[in-house]
């Protein structure tokens, strides 16, 4: 096994058991490895401090899988390490009869560079680093021993690969193409996924828990739903007796498989459902124009800052949405904001909506504030992996 030899002071942030060693950190390999290749990591002084995977296209040089120097990195290590992961998830009631679940969540499962969305019997991974990448086979045999599941199919084709200088991957890895379309069922709710082609993995599990909040909020309610996707929040306030679901996506195919996914649930009041293909920045102006109000708002935008770098103008886009949001909330209404990007986190967060609010006048509260669903854990040892944030606020 290559050894890969950090500079001077540099071993801090892996004796904090974070799993990142950045290029920057790192002084020289000894020995040759490949991409994905199992190597020692050592202090300057050759301590030795655990076995990682070396990415040399990456500015992430090398992820952490073990910090302990002895462990083995090979098939059982992945078998136990999965199985662990489907263990912690099967120890929380909650999450314990999920039909769509994740099951493996990178850094925070300590499985860097590696997600695993279960929907019903079919596994979606999304394999996004070099080490990852060359332990497909293990990965998929122990997700497949420890789920029972029939099928596997791969996802690869997020753009974070590329920085890995891993091309895209995509297909069936274990069983094949199910007969019918991959469903869930979330809360009492039918939604169909589209592993395929749809967003992620196909659908947006670390929302799960907020849906369902939604949906106890929705009794009565005029629900406007901001970037919907395929209906996941629209279809709880259904169920929860929003008085009408008025849903906004910008996405063609994705408000298909929202209608698609109403119809799926014929016990829901169908009649009370409004789709509009939109952007949602110019629709809600136009709702302000038009002197349309709304109970109940959901906001729940795509990743405005991918990194940090993106942080201001991400932040004008937040402050622009969630004045819009405000304007055209009733009196006493509440709305749900969210931001899921990692490089606004909860304090900036809050900052911008308590400024959307006095920017527009209203006098507004958190009644709550919002995660991801817990099947979507943040390591403490590495909080990089928080990403979801929001807030349900109320406005007089
Ligand atoms: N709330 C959803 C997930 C939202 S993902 C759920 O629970 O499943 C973000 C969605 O925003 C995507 O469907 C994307 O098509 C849509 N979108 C992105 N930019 C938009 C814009 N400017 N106007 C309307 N929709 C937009």
């Amino acid at each position: 096994m290559a050894q890969l030899i950090l500079l001077p002071d540099k071993e801090r942030s892996v004796l904090r058991r974070h799993p990142w060693l950045f290029a920057g950190s790192v002084g020289r390999l000894v020995g040759q490895a490949r991409p994905g290749d199992t190597v020692e990591v050592l202090s300057d002084r050759l301590k030795p401090l655990g076995r990682g995977a070396y990415s040399p296209a990456s500015q992430v040089r090398a992820r952490m899988w073990s910090f302990d120097p002895a462990e083995g990195i090979d098939d059982v290590f992945f078998k136990r390490r999965v199985a662990q992961a489907v263990a912690r998830r099967q120890a929380l009631a909650d999450l314990r009869d999920q039909d769509g679940l994740r099951l493996i969540h990178g850094e925070s499962d300590g499985l860097p560079g590696i997600i695993a969305d279960r929907y019903g019997d079919t596994v979606v991974i999304q394999l996004t680093s070099a080490g990852a990448e060359k332990w497909r086979r293990a990965i998929v045999n122990a997700l497949v021993q420890a789920t029972g599941c029939s099928r596997v199919y791969e996802r690869s084709d997020s753009e974070v690969r590329a920085m890995e200088g891993l091309a895209p991957v995509t297909g069936w890895v274990h069983g094949e193409a199910p007969a019918a379309p991959v469903t869930v069922l979330e809360h009492g709710v039918r939604m169909a996924v589209d592993v395929e082609g749809g967003h992620k993995t196909g659908f947006y599990l670390d929302q799960r828990d907020n849906r369902r909040l939604l949906g106890e909020l929705a009794a009565g309610r005029a629900v406007l739903n901001c970037f919907c996707y395929t209906g996941g929040f629209s279809l709880q306030a259904l169920a929860g007796g929003a008085a009408s679901v008025l849903s906004i996506d910008s996405s063609g195919p994705a408000l298909d498989q929202a209608r698609a996914n109403l119809a799926l649930n014929p016990q829901l009041p169908a009649a009370r459902a409004e789709w509009l293909e939109a952007d949602v920045f110019q629709a809600l102006r136009d709702f302000r124009k038009a002197g349309r109000q709304f109970d109940l708002i959901v906001l729940d935008p795509p990743k405005f800052a991918p990194s940090a770098a993106h942080a201001e103008r991400a932040a004008r886009a937040y402050r622009d949405i969630n004045m819009l949001g405000f304007k055209l909330l009733t009196p006493g209404g509440l709305m749900m904001t969210y931001s899921c990007s990692g490089g606004i986190g909860i304090e900036l967060f809050q900052r911008i909506v308590a400024r959307a609010a006095l920017e527009t006048g209203r006098d507004a509260r958190i009644l709550k504030r919002l995660q991801g669903s817990a099947d979507h854990p943040v390591g403490l040892a590495c909080p990089e992996g928080e990403y979801l944030k929001g807030l349900l606020v109320q406005a007089d």
